[in-house]
């Protein structure tokens, strides 16, 4: 297939890309992300992704969740600061004081009425770098018009489900990529399409993960991934570098916690025990 170049990503790939830890740097040095996310029963996903997040090396986290997700939050993750909607159960605006770096959203989201219509309202007005994920892929699949109002480079992490729903059905693996391809290219964004091999799809080019096991084919792996491609894109990298670098180190993360786990018993939190070492693995 002539269409769509493609490169197998591994370490000699990503090493380029990595941006060193400045001796004299302090937290305002690597960003600020955003995580915008949850809805009643699923504030798990948010507290993955922002612990992700500042594990990625995000200098500051802020989530932002529907009240019940307030207390769990807080209790959870220390080191993260946490707004509220004003909804008990599901975010109804997507209004905050503060400036991001970066936003990560959809996880948990859920796609009630309310929350779809927040999503457009917000994307009419937002001009900060985005990474979407989950719920929020659901919804722009749900509302095409929204679509247009993305920021140059958005990422969209979608697992095959929601591709599907984002692009339709495809009839083989290159029609797949084609689509994805004509996609990217329409809206500007960078489509990381989730899989044993992730393969992340921008400018007609294919980057193709080569980290990773079964093992991670676990509830809130995603989720994990989010919050490292939002982390990245804090503290400085590109869109698509940081989709890149993030689906790489988290397969790494996933390869280290299966040394120590075994495929069965490995979980999402786990992924982020590992990360650190995926960090020091690079060298
Ligand atoms: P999600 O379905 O949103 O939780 O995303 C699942 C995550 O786990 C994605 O990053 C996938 O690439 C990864 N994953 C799922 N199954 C496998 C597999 N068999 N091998 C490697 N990675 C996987
Ligand atoms: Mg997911």
């Amino acid at each position: 297939n002539t269409e769509v170049d493609y490169e197998l990503i591994s370490k000699l790939e990503v090493l380029p890309t990595y941006i060193p830890r400045e001796k004299f740097a302090h937290k305002g040095t690597y960003g600020h992300a955003l995580i915008i996310g949850g809805s009643y029963g699923k504030i798990g996903a948010v507290q993955l992704a922002s612990k992700s997040c500042l594990r990625a090396g995000s200098g500051l986290v802020t989530a932002y969740l529907p009240k019940c997700g307030y207390v769990p939050m807080q209790t959870a993750v220390p080191e993260i600061m946490v707004l509220t909607d004003e909804h008990e159960e599901f975010i109804t605006k997507i209004k905050f004081e503060i400036t991001p770096d970066v936003i990560g959203l959809g996880i948990g989201l859920g796609t009630a009425n309310e929350t779809q219509k927040a999503l457009g309202n917000f994307l009419k007005k937002n001009k900060t770098p985005l990474v979407l994920d989950a719920d929020a892929i659901n919804i722009l699949a749900l509302n095409e018009a929204f679509l247009k109002n993305l920021p140059a480079q958005t990422v969209l992490t979608p697992h095959p489900k929601e591709l599907e729903r984002l692009l339709g059905k495809w009839k083989d693996d290159f029609d797949k990529l084609k689509k994805a391809k004509a996609f990217s290219k329409k809206y500007d964004c960078v489509l990381v399409i989730k899989g044993a091999h992730t393969i992340t799809v921008y400018d007609n080019k294919g980057y193709i993960n080569t980290t990773g096991n079964p093992g991670m084919a676990t509830a809130g792996s995603g989720d994990v991934l989010t919050g490292i491609i939002t982390g990245l894109i804090a503290q400085g990298y590109g869109a698509l570098k940081a989709a890149i670098f993030g689906v790489y180190l988290h397969g790494t993360s996933g390869d280290i916690a299966v040394e120590k786990l075994g495929y069965q018993a490995l979980t999402a939190s786990a992924l982020i025990d590992s990360l650190g070492n995926a960090y020091i693995d690079l060298f």
